[in-house]
């Protein structure tokens, strides 16, 4: 499909532009020029040229992004192991800079620094009935459902915004989402004095640890074969995976969307009466409260920042957190 067929398809299903909806805006970016971004077409992905996004419905919000990371699924989205649609503008972990708003949005003004939930929850299920939008499992993603932040603009509903403190850095506030994610794990009632074992060593496996022991956890390793009481699985690998170190009784977290089809020895699950549980995302709120408290702690795992064209560069580097910039 043709980037002009796609945004007629994207159109045809969307609210026309309501230029009525929209608040004058103080930046001076040319709304008729078009704007780099990173996009992927048929698995290789490029830095081309988009149309700047626009007003749509009446809760939208333009935002000039800051700084957007780069996050293992991005690099699995660019190179077409995540399905997405041609063209699609990847990058859903950034910090944003309020530019435009549509007339629903009071409560937010023009030219606020913010972060941004890139889960676009369904807003029908019982879960988002009762405000417990954390908990939708039917959500999309900014970056892979919809165009996302690997650019200068981007168009998000209210919803997602949260206005952040200045004690909050860009890097911060982009990392936001990794930490919702990883915060889910307090979600499983794991018992205090657990044996824990995390099964991967990376950054979020390295996350994953710091968020345990800042509530209490003691007995964690890192990506051993110790029995334990606890298994997270932060790393899904393409292999079966072996239940043999959980303890009879245990309980098995999975924290990680991989791609990738995983085994599991089911009977191992029987004999043993293991749990499983899968943990997603924590609320955004509490991932705020938790990098404003832990902010020097959390600033271990932050990198540098790249020019959008070095984007093959920031997706080597996985070690830390990187970022992007559509300057
Ligand atoms: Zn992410
Ligand atoms: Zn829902």
């Amino acid at each position: 499909m043709t980037q002009s067929q796609r945004k007629n398809q994207a159109s045809s299903s969307r609210v026309s532009p309501d230029t009525s909806a929209i608040i004058p805006y103080k930046d001076n970016h040319d709304e008729t020029s078009q704007l780099k971004a990173l996009i992927t077409q048929n698995g290789i992905p490029q830095v081309s040229h988009v149309e700047p996004p626009e007003i749509c419905n009446h809760d939208d919000v333009i935002l000039k992004v800051r700084l957007a990371g780069v996050c293992r699924t991005d690099v699995l989205a660019a190179q077409g192991k995540i399905a997405v649609d041609n063209n699609r503008v990847l990058g859903h972990e950034f910090c944003g800079e309020i530019s435009k708003l549509g007339s629903l949005s009071k409560r937010l003004k023009v030219g606020q620094r913010v972060a941004v939930n890139p889960v676009i929850t369904c807003e029908r299920c019982l879960h988002c009935r009762q405000n417990d939008f954390h908990l939708c499992g039917k959500t999309q993603l900014l970056g892979i459902h919809q165009d996302g932040a690997f650019a200068k603009y981007i168009r998000v509903s209210q919803k997602q915004i949260y206005a952040i403190d200045d004690s909050i850095s860009d890097k911060l506030a982009a990392y936001a989402e990794p930490v919702a994610a990883m915060l889910s794990i307090l979600h499983a009632e794991i018992p205090i004095n657990s044996q824990i074992v995390i099964n991967g060593s990376d950054r979020i496996s390295q996350l994953c640890l710091l968020i345990l022991q800042q509530h209490g956890y003691q007995n964690i390793s890192l990506k051993t074969d110790t029995p334990c009481d606890v298994l997270i699985i932060t790393s899904l690998i393409n292999d079966e995976l072996l239940l043999d170190q959980v303890n009879p009784g245990g309980l098995v977290i999975i924290k990680s969307r991989s791609p990738f089809q995983s085994q599991l020895n089911l009977a191992d699950v029987v004999y043993k009466r293991l749990t499983i549980k899968g943990m997603n995302y924590s609320t955004f709120d509490q991932a705020l409260h938790f990098i404003q408290k832990k902010a020097t702690l959390l600033n271990q795992f932050l990198g540098e920042s790249y020019a959008l064209e070095a984007f093959l560069d920031a997706f080597e580097e996985s070690q830390k957190k990187v970022f992007l910039r559509a300057d």
